[in-house]
C-alpha cells in the first residue's frame, strides 16, 4: 500500500469514529483552522480542511464553538510564537466547557524542539502536534488521538516524501495555490524557514500538470505556483540525477519549461508564481514570461537590502548592482511588468548610508509595490546572535524614509494605468460599495467596479476610469 492509499484508510477509520460519535452526540462535528504567515502555510490549510471534511466534520466560523481547533502556525517572527502562547491560555477554558474538544498545533513553529517542549511542559491539554513535513498525515493522526490517551506528538526533521492527491478544501472555486517545491536551500542569515521547511524538494512536472487540470476542470482559471525560490525548481533532481540517485521516471525539467507546460493546459487563464530569488531568475524565465499569453506580468523580487554589503552579510548571493540590472532588464524585456518586493530595515549593522543605498534602488528600479518591515530579531538565526542591533528609534527613522519612498513610487507607478482598459479577474463582492465587486488585475493591483455577485470568478475587462492611490474605480466595456 503507498502512503497515499495508507491516508486514505486512516480517513475511512476517522470517519467511523467520527460518525459513532455523531451517532452518540446527537450532532455533527465542527472543526476550526486559524492559519498564520504565508502562502505555503495557506496551502497547507486548505489541506488540512480538506482531508477533515473528508472525515465528516464540518467547518465552524467561531472558535470557542468548535470541537477541533487546529492552529497551524508561523515562526517568522519571535512575537508570532508569544501569540500562539498566550491564545493557548484561552482554549484551556474552551476545554472545560466542551469535553468533546481537540486542540491541535502544526506548522513551522512545531519544527522547533524548544517550542514543542514549552508546549508539552505548559499546555498538557493540547492533544495533537506535527509538523510541516507530514500534513498529510493529519488523519492518521488524529486516529491516534481518539484512539489513545494523551498528547500525540508526530515530528519529522526533514523528508523526501511528497503525498500527493489527498483531499483539498480549497477557499476560492476560481483561483488556488499549487506548490511546485517545498523547502529552501538559502539561509538567508535572517531567516529560519530553512531550519523549519527543509532542503528544497521538488514535486514531478507530471504530478504538478495533473493536479493543475483537475483543479481546471473544477472550475479554476487561475494558479499561483508556490515555492520559497521557484526558480530554483528542478535543481535537487539534477542534483540526484549527478549522484546517480533519481528515481527512473521522473522527468528533470527547469521553471521556464515546467511554465511552457502548464500555459498549455486548457481552460487555464491566468498562472502567477511566488516567490523569485533574484540570484536564479534566468533569462530564459523573462523569455517565457514575454511570450505568454497566461503568465501575469508580475514579478515579486525581494530586495532586502540595496546595501551590497548588508547583502552578502544576509546571504543573498547578489549586489545592489546585480538586482537592479535584473530589475531594469525585466523592465526592459516586458514593459508593463509590474515589479514588488520585500525590504528590510534595521538589519543588525545598518547605518544611513546602508539606507540611502536601499532608496537608491527603489529610485531606480520604481517599485510598484513593496513590503517594507522592520528588522525583527529571529532566534536561531546567524544575525539573531549579531551584537551590532540596531537601536529602535533609528529603526523607526529608518524605515519612515523607506516606507515613504515606496509609496510614492508606488502611487506613481499605478496612476501610469489610469484610463487603460484592461482584463481583471473578478475576485470577490466589494464590501465597502453596495452593488460593487473587486477584480485583480494581471499586476496584481486591484479595480472596484459596478458588477453582480454572479460575476466572481470570470475575467472581464474593465475600463480604470480614477486611480485612488493604489487601487483604481472602473467600469466593466
Ligand atoms: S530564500 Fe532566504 S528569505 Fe526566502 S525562505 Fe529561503 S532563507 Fe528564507
Amino acid at each position: 500500500m503507498d502512503e497515499r492509499e495508507r491516508q486514505l484508510a486512516y480517513i475511512e477509520k476517522c470517519r467511523e469514529l467520527y460518525e459513532k460519535k455523531v451517532e452518540e452526540l446527537g450532532r455533527k462535528l465542527s472543526f476550526h483552522v486559524t492559519t498564520f504567515g504565508c502562502q505555503m502555510n495557506a496551502r497547507d490549510s486548505e489541506k488540512l480542511c480538506g482531508i477533515l471534511e473528508s472525515i465528516g466534520y464540518v467547518q465552524e466560523d467561531e472558535e470557542e464553538k468548535a470541537d477541533l481547533i487546529l492552529f497551524n502556525t508561523c515562526t517568522v517572527r519571535d512575537n508570532a510564537n508569544q501569540r500562539v502562547y498566550g491564545h493557548l491560555g484561552v482554549l484551556k477554558k474552551y476545554k472545560r466547557l466542551n469535553p468533546e474538544l481537540k486542540i491541535g498545533i502544526c506548522g513551522c513553529m512545531m519544527q522547533e524542539k524548544t517550542a514543542v517542549e514549552k508546549i508539552r511542559k505548559s499546555y498538557p491539554y493540547v492533544d495533537i502536534i506535527f509538523g510541516t513535513h507530514n500534513v498529510f498525515k493529519l488523519a492518521e493522526i488524529m486516529y491516534h488521538s481518539y484512539t489513545s490517551e494523551g498528547m500525540i506528538i508526530d515530528l519529522w526533521e526533514e523528508t523526501e516524501q511528497i503525498v500527493e492527491d489527498l483531499p483539498v478544501d480549497r477557499k476560492y472555486s476560481f483561483k488556488s495555490g499549487v506548490n511546485i517545491m517545498f523547502g529552501c536551500n538559502n539561509f538567508c542569515s535572517y531567516c529560519i524557514v530553512p531550519y523549519v521547511r527543509g532542503r528544497e524538494r521538488s514535486r514531478r512536472p507530471s504530478d504538478i500538470v495533473t493536479e493543475i487540470e483537475k483543479l481546471v476542470a473544477d472550475g479554476v482559471v487561475e494558479v499561483m505556483l508556490l515555492g520559497q525560490n521557484v526558480n530554483s525548481y528542478g535543481l535537487d533532481f539534477v542534483k540526484k540525477q549527478k549522484n546517480g540517485t533519481l528515481e527512473e521516471d521522473v522527468e528533470v525539467i527547469t521553471f521556464p519549461e515546467l511554465l511552457k507546460r502548464i500555459e498549455k493546459i486548457d481552460g487555464l487563464k491566468r498562472i502567477r508564481f511566488m516567490t523569485s530569488h533574484p540570484k536564479d531568475l534566468s533569462d530564459e524565465l523573462i523569455e517565457v514570461m514575454k511570450n505568454s499569453k497566461k503568465i501575469c506580468h508580475h514579478m515579486h523580487l525581494p530586495l532586502q537590502s540595496g546595501s551590497s554589503r548588508l547583502l552578502a552579510d544576509m546571504n543573498r548571493h547578489y549586489t545592489k548592482e546585480q538586482y537592479v540590472e535584473l530589475a531594469l532588464k525585466l523592465r526592459r524585456e516586458i514593459p508593463d511588468i509590474a515589479i514588488t518586493t520585500d525590504i528590510i530595515v534595521g538589519y543588525p549593522g545598518e547605518t544611513k548610508e546602508d539606507v540611502d543605498e536601499t532608496l537608491d534602488v527603489i529610485r531606480t528600479v520604481q517599485y510598484d509595490n513593496a513590503f517594507t518591515f522592520q528588522y525583527s530579531k529571529r532566534t536561531g538565526t546567524p544575525a539573531a546572535a549579531r551584537e551590532d542591533q540596531v537601536e529602535k528609534a533609528q529603526v523607526q527613522e529608518q524605515f519612515d524614509r523607506v516606507l515613504s519612498l515606496v509609496q510614492e513610487t508606488s502611487k506613481a507607478r499605478t496612476a501610469l494605468l489610469e484610463g487603460q482598459v484592461l482584463s481583471a479577474l473578478v475576485e470577490d463582492v466589494d464590501e465597502q460599495q453596495e452593488g460593487y465587486v473587486t477584480g485583480r488585475l494581471g499586476n496584481n493591483n486591484c479595480v472596484h467596479f459596478p458588477g453582480s455577485i454572479a460575476l466572481i470568478g470570470s475575467i472581464v475587462e474593465v475600463k480604470l476610469t480614477k486611480c485612488m492611490g493604489f487601487y483604481y474605480i472602473g467600469e466593466m466595456v
